[in-house]
């Protein structure tokens, strides 16, 4: 048979062509096509959902010490995810546990400065 690339003759028995390496004869429709999750036995699209604004939001907030900020966007993602397919749902209950985390951090550190306060008050 003759390369459909570079027109060299190429012994049938090959499947490349050995002077440009191109696959010899037919292509190679071995190969899947669409890559098959094997745990949900769906086909993964090309174009993927976006992911939830409002879940990265709420998962970096309580790092700038915004959980109040943070929390109702966590969970605002968190329904976005639900509701109009979007990801992100993981950082989402992730940001959710971190924001409560800061709120409580809040308090630990207003209790201290309460009694810090206590403490300083002249008797
Ligand atoms: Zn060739």
């Amino acid at each position: 048979m003759i390369c459909s690339k570079c027109g060299a003759v190429i012994d049938d028995q090959s499947r490349f062509c050995d002077l440009c390496g191109a696959p010899a004869g037919v292509q190679d429709n071995t190969q899947p096509v669409n890559v098959v999750c094997p745990e949900q036995g769906k086909i993964i699209e090309e174009k993927k959902p976006p992911f939830s604004g409002f879940c990265i939001t709420g998962f970096v907030l309580p790092f700038l010490w915004l959980g109040f900020i943070g929390l109702p966007l966590s969970i605002l993602g968190i329904v976005d995810c639900n509701k109009n397919d979007k990801r992100g749902k993981g950082l989402g209950i992730a940001g959710l546990i971190l924001n409560i985390l800061n709120i409580l951090g809040y308090i630990i550190v207003a209790v201290f400065l309460y009694f810090f306060m206590l403490g300083l008050r002249p008797s």
